[in-house]
């Protein structure tokens, strides 16, 4: 889908978004330098036992992007097209991330480049916990914190943690988040990256006086964020949403789908596609439908200099990480499009792993509610703060978001000395 002209490579990309941040910011030039590059990576290289009773190579990588602010935390993907630079920026942009949020943390990936639809159950708890025997000497609580991303799981967080306490001689459950109750996790993990955004969609039509009730919708991706925007896009704010898609394709209702429906259909069938009473769309033509809302929720650049002067959407409520590149953005802007960005709009996951980790430091566990509000308390100062500073500095608010998420970390940065 790439233009001849426009780079994709994910870490260029977050580069130059950070370069357009420091300029406005004018940094201090090896201050910037700093925070183009991750303070420290491992390469890993893992045999797993296959239940064919070969042996297969996997390769993985970890990313430590920056500690100025607090132990480096950020998810494992499993991926077929992980690279080392896809997770290189995907650690820049979690550092930017908690920052925004404001919570005490650095940003850091993890990727395995392997096709977890392709492994048995028994592969893939081995391949997790070789993973976490190459990574183990790497992470820790007081250093990096992993949690799921892309195609893992909770229960691949239970291997991991069982794996890692195993390493350490005794149960340290608190090394990764995204866990299941039974063993540490926080209630209202499963669903904060949607909540979170949706809490952004809340305030954002406030901010713009739009009313949301009813508001046509179109989710890209039906992983853990897609899915549950679904569900509470509908059951908090009243959207309705006629378009969902995975990575088999998309349906399209103009009366509207409902998600209870359409998750019992995936789960029976392994896709969306197929849903009885819609017709197909492609997940590029998803983009482009005649819509109010837009809710990217799978993988990266698929909002692209191409086709970004086809979208129609009032508002994209980015759940992804990086869909949108800086040419698409800068379309975006001219035409209209009020875009809250990635790691504002998806820091809900991370806020509530950020609430797993206190909870499990004091042992002393919250009830739903309690995360929901404390949730809903931080996403809406992040999403004020962001929209403050895209007024004052009149720029688009992904600039804006990185205004704010890059500030904080280059104060913390300066006050410890480094540069
Ligand atoms: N993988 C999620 C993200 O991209 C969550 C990370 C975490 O909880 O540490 O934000």
């Amino acid at each position: 889908m790439a233009t001849d002209k426009e780079h994709l490579n994910p870490f260029e990309i977050a580069q130059r978004q950070l370069d357009e941040a420091a300029k406005v910011l004018e940094l201090d030039p090896a201050l910037h330098e700093l925070l183009r590059w991750p303070i420290r990576e491992l390469h890993v290289t893992l045999p797993v036992k296959m239940d064919d009773g070969t042996t297969r190579i996997f390769h993985g990588f970890r990313v430590q992007y920056n500690d100025a602010r607090g132990p480096t935390k950020g998810g494992i993907r499993y991926h077929p097209a992980e690279t080392i630079d896809t997770v290189r920026a995907l650690a820049a942009w979690m550092t930017w991330k908690c920052a925004v949020v404001d919570i005490p943390l650095g940003g850091a990936k993890g990727g395995v480049i392997c096709n977890p639809k392709e492994l048995s159950v028994g592969e893939l708890e081995r391949l997790s916990r070789a993973y976490i025997r190459q990574v183990g000497r790497i992470i820790g609580l007081e250093k990096d914190v992993p949690a799921p991303d892309v195609y893992t799981t909770p229960q691949i967080m239970a291997w991991m943690a069982d794996e890692y306490s195993f390493l350490k001689g005794y149960n340290e459950f608190g090394v990764i988040t995204g866990k299941p109750l039974a063993l540490g996790g926080s209630a209202g993990r499963g669903d904060a990256t949607a909540r979170g955004g949706i809490y952004c969609l809340r305030e954002a039509a406030k901010v713009l006086g739009l009313d949301l009730r009813g508001a046509t919708t179109a989710i890209q991706g039906y992983g853990n964020a897609g899915s549950f925007a679904h569900k509470l896009g509908t059951e908090l704010l009243g959207l309705k949403v006629v378009a969902v898609s995975d990575s088999r394709g998309g349906i399209y209702s103009p009366t509207g789908l409902e998600y209870a429906q359409v998750m019992a259909h995936k789960e029976e069938t392994g896709s969306v596609i197929g849903f009885p009473g819609t017709r197909p769309v492609s997940n590029e033509e998803l983009l482009e439908l005649d819509i109010t809302v837009l809710v990217p929720s799978a993988l990266e650049n698929v909002i692209i200099e191409a086709n970004a002067g086809r979208i129609r959407a009032k508002l994209s409520a980015e759940l992804a990480n990086g869909p949108t590149t800086p040419e698409a953005d800068k379309i975006l802007h001219a035409n209209g499009v009020y875009v809250i960005p990635d790691f504002l709009c998806n820091a809900g996951g991370v806020t509530v792993s950020y609430f797993e980790m206190v909870q499990n430091a004091y042992d002393y566990y919250w009830d739903e509610e309690m995360v929901h509000a404390r949730l809903d308390k931080k996403m809406t100062a992040a999403f004020h703060a962001v929209h403050a500073a895209a007024q004052t500095h009149n720029v688009h608010n992904r600039l804006a978001a990185y205004l704010v998420a890059v500030n904080r970390v280059a104060q913390a940065v300066r006050l410890r000395g480094w540069a």
